[in-house]
């Protein structure tokens, strides 16, 4: 299912049960405060002399969250704040401004700058990895319509610091600190007098995405402290950047915080003591790690998931090379098909094998042999309608989103008989 359906599925759904994929608001988190979201949140403080905006969405969801805002206050923004310079939070920005108003300042973590000039350098990268994991999509130029919001946003942030930074507005204090998590450039926003903490992605309502196979490091194991320490200040408001905010609920919070924090920690722990345990190929320690199980809904995988997580930190404390000897100076993957092809007798026989494997539920085995019939007989349509129909099955198997979209894709790279681009 693309993004926008699920989200679509969960209109009108409390947060607890839409969790990462809630939309609504104006939500009074505090007294002049307010939340909302569309796929990602927007907290807004109004002060005496104008708005601290925390996020400010994607281009296009823009103007409906600023239109919610607008339902609560007609104040000018004054200060605007970027968590991160990802594209649901830092490119919405010009529709919350009103005509003829100065521009505010933009205050972000300096890094901030580096994400943008990346974005310009691999926009069409980007456009097509986000229909992959958005869309399910093989359709780069489609992508182009829906996701390629990759250009440096129209206003940028004038306002850079690297640890800590903090301000007043209208009598109202705010301290933002840095810490790397889902991004480099992270930071999380506390407003001592309304007691109100925006985490950013920090807390999404779901498994943390710190795994996420088609993009850059990410650093949970600064992300687990970062939760603690906001946890020490015991906030009485969370506005996240997915999912649903609570309101003057601190118990809840703390649980939030801390078991996400200790839903990371295992995560980091038990692989690197795998890295450890004599460096084993790669996805030995994939299959080697549990994550700790959770009923919490706040850490239910529907959109990243802990196997991709333990992948991030290898890929951080380790080297490219997964530690199989025939993968570090491998033959094309072509030529491995066609031989395995012909071992067993042709690709018509690998995706038969692979259907009966899809049918017996062994969906990961069933898919190894998949890839290898669909890349050495690309042109056999039997084989491409097999193959897409194992990847549709597996899609519909997957629990998070992410995984879903990505097997959602291979089907339809299949369909056209493209192994894999
Ligand atoms: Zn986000």
């Amino acid at each position: 299912m693309k993004a926008a359906d699920h989200f679509r599925a969960m209109r009108g759904k409390s947060p607890e049960e839409a969790k990462f994929f809630w939309s609504g608001g104006p939500v009074e988190v505090a007294e002049r405060t307010w939340f909302q979201s569309r796929f990602s949140g927007v907290t807004a403080f109004e002060t005496d002399e104008g708005i601290v905006l925390v996020d400010s969405g994607m281009a296009p969801l823009a103007p409906a969250l600023a239109a919610l805002l607008r339902e609560k206050t007609a104040a000018p923004i004054h200060t605007a704040i970027f968590t991160h310079g990802h594209v649901d939070h830092a490119f919405g920005l010009t529709a919350f401004l009103q005509p003829g108003q100065p521009e505010p300042r933009i205050i972000a973590q300096r890094a901030i700058l580096d994400r943008f000039e990346r974005y310009e350098r691999t926009r069409r990268y980007n456009a097509a990895i986000n229909a992959r994991q958005f869309g399910g999509s093989a359709e780069r130029t489609q992508a182009g319509e829906e996701y390629d919001n990759f250009r440096r946003p129209e206003l940028l942030p004038d306002t850079l610091f690297d640890r800590d930074f903090a301000f007043r507005v209208g009598g109202l204090e705010f301290e933002i600190h840095h810490c790397r998590a889902e991004t480099d450039d992270h930071c999380w926003v506390w407003c001592p007098q309304r007691s109100v903490l925006c985490t950013g992605d920090l807390i999404i309502n779901a498994v943390p995405n710190a795994g996420n196979p088609q993009k850059v490091q990410r650093y949970p194991w600064d992300w687990a402290d970062g939760l603690r320490r906001i946890a020490a200040l015991a906030p009485s408001s969370l506005c996240p950047g997915h999912g649903g905010p609570v309101v003057r609920d601190p118990a809840k919070i703390q649980r939030m915080l801390i078991e996400t924090a200790e839903y990371l920690e295992a995560i980091v722990e038990q692989t690197l003591a795998a890295l450890n345990d004599g460096a084993p190929p790669h996805t030995d320690i994939v299959h080697r790690v549990e994550p700790p199980a959770s009923g919490s809904p706040w850490l239910q995988p529907v959109y990243d998931e802990a196997e991709f997580i333990v992948r991030n930190i290898i890929r951080f404390y380790g080297g490219w090379w997964n530690g199989r000897p025939s993968e570090l100076k491998p033959a094309s993957r072509e030529a491995l098909a066609r031989e395995i092809a012909q071992l067993c007798g042709g690709g018509d026989v690998l995706a038969r094998r692979a259907r009966e494997l899809a049918r017996s539920g062994d969906l990961r085995l069933a898919c190894h042999l998949a890839d290898f019939a669909l890349e050495c007989s690309p042109e056999a349509a039997e084989v491409g309608d097999a193959v897409a129909a194992i990847y549709e099955a597996r899609a519909g198997a997957e629990p998070g989103l992410m995984a879903e979209n990505l097997f959602r894709s291979a089907a339809c790279y299949a369909r056209e008989r493209r192994p894999f681009c």
